[in-house]
This record gives C-alpha cells, sequence and structure tokens, in this order.
C-alpha cells in the first residue's frame, strides 16, 4: 500500500504487547449471525458494498462457533432453538462478544407468546442491546465499534473469579436517515 515507501527501512517502533493484542483483536472480531428473521436481512445489508462492514474488519462471517468472536443475534428466537444458541455461544473462542440486535432478540418483540424467548440476555451474556424492529445497518455497526473501542481501551470488565462480565450497553437510535433515494456516486 506503498507506506514501505514511505517510512524509512529501519524504523522501529515500541510499544506495549497488551497494546499491540488489543489492536489485533478488535481489528480482526469474526462474526458468528444467529439470523433467525427479518433482522437478519438488515444484518446481511450490513456486509454489503453500501454500508461495508469490511471497513471495520469485522466482515468475515463465521459460520463455525469455533472460528468466531462475536455473535450476532438478529431476530426471534423460539424456544426450541435456544438450546442450540446457547451451546453455540459456548462452543465460540474466548474472549466472545454478544450484540442483541433488533426488540425481538432483546426482548421478544411483539410475540409475547409461550414459544418465543422475551429476550435472549435471561440465557447468555449480552454486550451491547441494539434497539429498532430492524435496526438500521448504521446502528448496528456503531454497536460493532463499541466492542472494538473496548478492547482497544482494555476496558473489558471483569466479574468475579475473572470471569468476563458483560457490556451491558444499548446503542442509542438516533441517526437521521437521509431522504431517498439519494443519488448514485458513481458515473458510467
Ligand atoms: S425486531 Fe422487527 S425486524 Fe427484527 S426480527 Fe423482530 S419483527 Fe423482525
Amino acid at each position: 500500500m506503498g507506506i514501505e515507501t514511505a517510512l524509512p527501512t529501519d524504523l522501529m517502533l515500541t510499544t506495549q504487547l497488551q497494546r499491540v493484542i488489543n489492536w489485533a483483536r478488535r481489528s480482526s472480531v469474526w462474526p458468528m449471525p444467529f439470523a433467525t428473521a427479518c433482522c437478519g436481512i438488515e444484518l446481511m445489508a450490513t456486509a454489503c458494498s453500501r454500508y461495508d462492514l469490511a471497513r471495520f474488519g469485522a466482515e468475515v462471517m463465521r459460520f463455525s462457533p469455533r472460528q468466531s468472536d462475536l455473535l450476532i443475534v438478529a431476530g426471534r428466537i423460539g424456544i426450541k432453538m435456544l438450546p442450540v444458541l446457547q451451546r453455540m455461544y459456548e462452543q465460540m473462542t474466548e474472549p466472545k462478544w454478544v450484540i442483541s440486535m433488533g426488540a425481538c432478540a432483546s426482548t421478544g418483540g411483539v410475540f409475547d407468546t409461550y414459544a418465543c424467548v422475551q429476550g435472549c440476555d435471561q440465557f447468555i451474556p449480552v454486550d451491547v442491546y441494539v434497539p429498532g424492529c430492524p435496526p438500521r445497518p448504521e446502528m448496528l455497526i456503531e454497536a460493532v465499534m463499541t466492542i472494538q473501542r473496548m478492547i482497544d481501551e482494555d476496558r473489558i470488565p471483569k466479574g468475579p473469579g475473572g470471569k468476563r462480565s458483560p457490556l451491558g450497553v444499548s446503542v442509542q437510535p438516533n441517526y437521521q436517515p437521509r431522504a431517498q433515494p439519494v443519488g448514485l456516486t458513481v458515473g458510467s
């Protein structure tokens, strides 16, 4: 990318090992999508070219929990699906993070029924809640960036016994969408 020519070849940098680890960890968050309903469509849009989650190094969706460290729960969770969700969370690598995307994942949404889980945080720890039905891709990106900021600043909360506590923060729905459709910026 040209940086080699801009810098002297014998340049040295000194820093702390933990800072390098945090930088690498926050720059390569690998999500595990648990998309069960309409919020999953917004999750897919977040990875597409218009919103481009790759700008934040978090676009490598792994469909294997053992290769993932960010669980994104997007959509309602049926009681029958709950054991699968819990097993996936347990199989993910440490340190791991959880985003609850949308009203259904966080509270059951409008599905106040015996068959739907009324909030996934009753069964797995949730770090960031994203409100909305569905949330916009920008809000999901904000949730990812929140986790990245916490990793970068080494502010991972520890609970009793040194076990990590969930962050339990919520993205504020203050995004103002532009009037649609917007003009294309690419010419023919
Ligand atoms: S929060 Fe709304 S958009 Fe998301 S899964 Fe529930 S009903 Fe669908």
